[in-house]
């Protein structure tokens, strides 16, 4: 009998460097949550994103949004406006600080905020007299999300825009990098996602004093003094140093693991494309995805599912798209607005597996079940 090997979503991808930047981390002892591997990180990350970008590396995105938000001044009782389309991730920092999320459905050309319900939701909150604190935007699955109009209406309004890149590392607006593009931004190094140093994650900003002050917070807060002296409520959110050799090996490879993943969605639309049952979205101009994950539609919930279950009966992880804040529990009683777009895409998306060490038989495997399912 032939076993074959199980296929990810989405998994870790080692460069080859990690473990001697690891390594160093032990010879030097340096095994604490700062450290020469940290700061080599966010210089590696820093130089990348290029334009002077400043970088705080962070246990988590988790935590990097967390920080984001109380940095903007987010508080107890405030309304935050956050893309419906997501992981939860994004959402969840909202109501670590009391805040309250208000959900925005999605635009059909990115799958991202909708410019035109993101309007409505900052108008109805002015009707209400009350001004939403801040609004988080998120790059899903790579694909930069409508910057320029949201940065629009963001400064016609004068409300900050956190720009939820942990899926877009590598992905560019009209050429300039994804986590740049908004008041702050923040990176996810988790184990699934582009690259990763297990856990991670990263607070991305232009101003030297908002970095400054967002490891200040996550170093528990310590004001200047011999002793331990506290004016703030810290947190204990820096990145290990022994992660961040992790990170180093993996900044050396971004641009491989950015085309790898791209050419698996080329791939897949190559073979499947020419199906009228499959959809994959387009780059719009001047927008390029990382492709983090490659996502297709079907014409069904049904379709979707047959095709999800045929592919897990031969050991290969396929997952359907995020489904929307505004119908988890959780949120249930959460303010949306919302027009179904982003309750159709989970009805009858497919994130395939996508890993930058993917083999060209994974894919076919993956192509052939997919056709099997289509054309029966
Ligand atoms: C992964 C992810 C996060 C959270 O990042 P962690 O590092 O896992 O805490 C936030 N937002 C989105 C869209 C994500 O995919």
């Amino acid at each position: 009998m032939i076993t074959k090997t199980k296929i990810w979503l989405s998994s870790p991808h080692m460069g080859g460097n990690e473990q001697n930047y690891v390594q160093e981390a032990f010879d030097t002892n340096w095994i604490a949550p700062l450290g020469p591997n940290v700061n080599a990180f966010e210089d590696a990350i820093g130089n990348y994103l290029g334009n002077s970008m400043q970088v705080a590396a962070l246990s988590s995105g988790t935590a990097a949004i967390h920080l984001a938000l109380e940095l903007l001044g987010v508080t107890y009782g405030d309304d935050v406006i956050c893309q419906s389309f997501t992981f939860s991730a994004s959402a969840n920092p909202i109501t670590y600080l009391g805040a309250r999320p208000i959900f925005v459905d999605s635009e059909r050309e990115t799958w991202n905020i909708s410019p035109v319900l993101l309007e409505q939701a900052i108008k109805d909150g002015l009707a209400n007299g009350k001004k939403p604190k801040a609004i988080i935007a998120v790059h899903l699955y790579g694909m930069p999300y409508k910057v320029e109009e949201i940065n629009e209406i963001a400064s016609k309004y004068d409300i900050p825009v956190i720009e939820d890149s942990a899926e877009a590392l590598g992905s560019t607006y009209k050429n300039r990098p994804c986590s740049s593009l908004g008041t702050i931004g923040i990176l996810s190094f988790n184990g699934n996602k582009i690259i990763t140093t297990s856990g991670g994650g990263a607070l991305i900003t232009k101003d030297g004093g908002l970095k400054k002050k967002a490891v200040f917070l996550a170093t528990q807060a310590r004001d200047n003094a011999p002793h331990y002296e506290h004016t703030h409520i810290g947190y204990n959110y820096r990145m290990s140093n022994v992660l961040a050799g992790i990170g180093r090996g993996q900044m050396e490879v971004i641009e491989d693991r950015v085309n790898s993943r791209r050419s698996n969605f080329e791939y897949y639309k190559s073979k499947l494309a020419r199906l009228s049952e499959i959809e994959f979205l387009d780059e719009p101009n001047d927008l390029k995805s990382n492709r983090w994950l490659s996502c297709i539609l079907l014409p069904s919930y049904d379709i979707r599912e047959k095709i999800r279950l045929s592919l897990l009966e031969e050991d290969i992880e396929s997952r359907p798209l995020w489904k929307p804040m505004h119908l988890q529990p959780v949120f249930l009683d959460c303010k949306s607005f919302v027009d179904g777009t982003s309750e159709d895409l989970f009805q009858r998306g497919l994130c395939l597996p996508s890993g930058s060490n993917l083999q060209q038989e994974d894919l076919d495997r993956v192509v052939e079940i997919i056709l099997k399912v289509i054309t029966q």
